[in-house]
């Protein structure tokens, strides 16, 4: 059926690609943005679209703003700076991004327009990119009033779930903000049919999650059923699980075993700028599906529900690792045998996270389904190449293989604990680095990660992955040549000067440069990526960027849905405010 679809649009596709642009193109006045009394809504408007609304309007502020003024703490400081780095706290509040960067706006002339959680800095708290208003969304009603509401208007939206977005695409000054938060209803379902499914017999062990539930709570449901899903990993289960997640890709610690959030995704649910609640899925608007499965979030509408299938639990064993030493060059020979055995580690079941520094190095990893001497056995040459390091200077501090009885046991010990991750200013580049380089060309590639300084590797890609058809889903078709996917950072405290911060960026594009050149033809995870791409759309969706852009025009004709580096902004300024 999808590849029927996709020959019909390339059949066509001179006719649509020439519709597309202009209709990205043509969007004629810039949005209204609080800061434009003369077409900013009245008092009196917002109270009408209140009355539609089962929850009050809200009026988001900075997270540190309760520390403010500091004479007189407007509210409970001692809360904000307690809770500062959870991931969990941070998405309960509709003015709260992750990584507080995104919540500060930065003038042309380098000030900046923030509230900071350290007040001896002795500024006073603004705005900054913090929406100023929006819907706390609980129905679906909700988000169809508060779609009509802003595209009526011509404002500014925002559409934000747990604010986790490495570009800042949930947040934006002067914004209408749509709030999905708290939509958490989750239901699983053990015979699922699809909507519009032409076979009564076609069943599926499914979970249906509303926009707002965090993995956190899906991990949970799926286990009262003795079912896992494929999510996403972070401190406390804080990101979305039907929000930016799935809709940029989705990728997991399951993901080899079982493919990447898009590839699970059985339906979903969206109100699209029209104000129409659609559904999607193979039969019904499965144009829209396409898209909808890595084309990226908050770019064709308001994603109301996910349904994923679900697969039966299982054991897993974890192994977490860490070393460092003053000889830097022994770090770095370990880091080229964990690349070197990187794809004979993936193929033996093995997926995970690292992350390095010049002195120090860590990965933590899981193998579903597997017995503790296989475990083992496939982990010894790489234990063992790192205990012949110690001659050299590397201290081993863990070198641990521990079986669990259930994913979730695992996901509960590793994972479940909120506090930390988050909280800090950050700029990330990534890429993702394809499994032919590592037979080839295995020391360059770990020359450059080495070269990075802070680098991560996501070993989330590989296995089934890469046996999944690329045209299925709207993803960039780099994920299915992809064993790896590397980030790289860097941070500023708070109060840092202009110049510094562009000398953290200027990093940033530096390591650009150097994974481009290391796999020029590969691409970046649109979830985890730098705003400072040369070429965001062809770096974020590749081969897909035009068929995504068309089906945008049909679905979002006015360019209602835009954020920083998706699909039709290049159209628009660094704002998404006037069109170019
Ligand atoms: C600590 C941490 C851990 C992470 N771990 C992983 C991981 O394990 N795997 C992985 O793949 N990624 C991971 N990420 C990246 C994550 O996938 C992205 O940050 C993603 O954008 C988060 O989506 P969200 O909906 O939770 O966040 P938000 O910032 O609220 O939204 C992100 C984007 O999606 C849009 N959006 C959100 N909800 C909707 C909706 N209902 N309809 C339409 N658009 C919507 C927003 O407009 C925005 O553009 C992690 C990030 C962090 C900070």
């Amino acid at each position: 059926m999808m590849k029927a679809f996709l020959s019909s649009i390339l059949l066509f596709w001179p006719l649509v690609a020439s519709a597309t642009t202009d209709s990205l193109r043509t969007t004629p006045t810039c949005r209204c943005t609080a800061e434009d009394p003369s077409c900013w809504p009245s008092s009196a408007a917002f109270a009408e679209l209140e009355r539609n609304l089962s929850s009050p309007l809200i009026y988001p502020v900075p997270p540190a703003s309760a520390c403010y003024p500091v004479s007189s703490p407007s509210g409970n400081c001692s809360d904000v700076q307690e809770n500062w780095s959870d991931g969990l706290w941070r998405a309960d509040q509709p003015g709260a991004m992750q990584e507080p960067n995104f919540e500060t706006y930065i003038w042309q002339n380098g000030t900046a327009s923030a509230c900071y959680q350290n007040v001896s800095i002795g500024l006073s708290c603004e705005q900054g990119s913090v929406p100023v208003v929006g819907v706390d969304a609980r129905e679906v009603g909700d988000i169809q009033a508060a779609v009509k509401f802003a595209t009526s208007n011509n404002l500014r939206i925002v559409v934000k779930n747990t604010g986790h977005d490495y570009l800042g695409r949930s947040t934006a000054r002067g914004s209408f903000v749509i709030w999905t938060h708290q939509m958490k209803n989750l239901t699983y379902n053990a015979s699922f049919t699809l909507q519009g499914s032409p076979d009564a017999e076609e069943h599926f062990s499914a979970i249906m999650l509303s926009a707002g539930v965090q993995w956190f709570e899906a991990y949970a449901e799926a286990q009262k059923h003795n079912r896992i899903v494929v999510g996403g990993i972070s401190p406390g289960g804080s990101v979305g699980a039907a929000g930016g997640w799935v809709q940029g890709g989705g990728h997991s610690i399951l993901s080899p075993l079982h493919g990447l959030g898009v590839d699970n995704v059985l339906e979903m649910t969206i109100v699209i700028a029209s104000g129409e609640h659609l559904t999607a899925n193979q039969y019904l608007n499965s144009d829209l599906f396409w898209t909808l499965r890595g084309g990226g979030g908050g770019t064709y509408g308001v994603v109301t529900s996910v349904t994923y299938r679900t697969h039966p639990a299982l054991t897993v064993i974890g192994t977490f690792f860490s070393a460092s030493s003053n000889n830097s060059n022994a770090v770095h020979s370990l880091l080229t045998e964990i690349v070197r055995t990187q794809p004979e580690l993936t193929d033996a079941g093995w997926a995970g996270y690292g992350f390095g520094l010049a002195n120090t190095l860590w990965f933590l990893y899981l193998m579903p389904n597997a017995t503790l001497s296989y475990a083992n056995a496939t982990l010894q040459p790489l234990f063992s190449f790192a205990q012949n390091l110690t001659s050299q200077g590397l201290e081993i501090q863990m070198a641990s293989i521990t079986p669990y009885d259930s994913f979730y046991e695992w996901y509960s010990d590793i994972a479940s604990d909120p506090s930390g991750g988050n909280g800090a200013n950050i700029q990330i580049g990534s890429h993702l680095i394809p499994r032919d380089l590592f037979d080839n060309a295995y020391q360059n590639v770990s020359d450059v990660l080495f070269n990075l300084g802070s680098y991560s590797w996501n070993a989330v890609a590989g296995g089934k992955v890469s046996e999944i058809d690329p045209d299925s889903v709207g993803l960039n078709p780099a994920w299915r040549k992809a064993l790896l996917h590397v980030t790289f950072g860097q941070t500023w405290p708070e109060g840092a000067a202009a110049d510094d911060i562009d000398s953290a960026i200027d990093l940033i594009k530096q390591g650009l440069k150097s994974v481009h050149k290391l796999a020029p033809d590969s691409g970046a995870y649109f979830n985890e990526a730098s705003l400072y791409e040369e070429d965001p759309q062809g770096t974020f969706f590749g081969a897909h960027y035009e068929q995504l852009a068309a089906i945008k025009a049909k679905y979002d004709p006015g360019s209602s849905f835009l954020v920083q580096g998706g699909v039709g902004s290049e159209y628009w300024d660094k704002d998404l405010r006037c069109p170019l």
